[in-house]
């Protein structure tokens, strides 16, 4: 079995927003020449998530709006007494920031409308995200 390891570096231009990283991706896989085994793709930050949907601009809206009534950016947090971004924090928690897919036969498994999507909660700021293969 092989293993392979890479990490892309983005930088996000606001406080909040979604950014599509599902060319660079689908790049990573490419280039690691695995064809059939898993990709696990994780957001190492406690600040950010990482999800699997459209990127249409009105569905990245959309998560943004929802995520911030469900969490909104200001609120009697605690954690706010150190750090302003409590929010975030908890955004990155119940969304998450790994995902574990399917390789077959060079193509990731996955739906139409499955995009990669980093949603930044607390930038603008420069951000990684770590890309692992395992197969043959
Ligand atoms: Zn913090």
């Amino acid at each position: 079995m092989k293993v392979w390891y890479s990490e892309i570096s983005f930088s996000t231009r606001r406080r909040s927003e979604v950014v599509d990283l599902t060319d660079q991706i689908l790049q990573e896989v490419r280039k690691s020449g695995i064809r059939n085994g898993l990709l696990v793709v994780n957001l190492p930050h406690a600040t950010a998530c990482l999800t699997l949907n459209e990127g249409e601009s009105g569905v990245k809206n959309d998560l943004l709006r929802k995520l911030d009534e469900l969490v909104p950016p200001s609120g009697n947090y605690e954690h706010d007494r150190i750090d302003d971004n409590a929010h975030a924090h908890l955004k990155s928690s119940l969304v998450g920031t790994c995902r574990v897919l399917p390789v077959v036969e060079g193509r990731v498994v996955r739906g139409t409308w499955q995009n990669f999507l980093v949603v930044e909660e607390d930038g603008p700021r420069t951000r990684r995200l770590s890309v692992l293969l395992m197969g043959e």
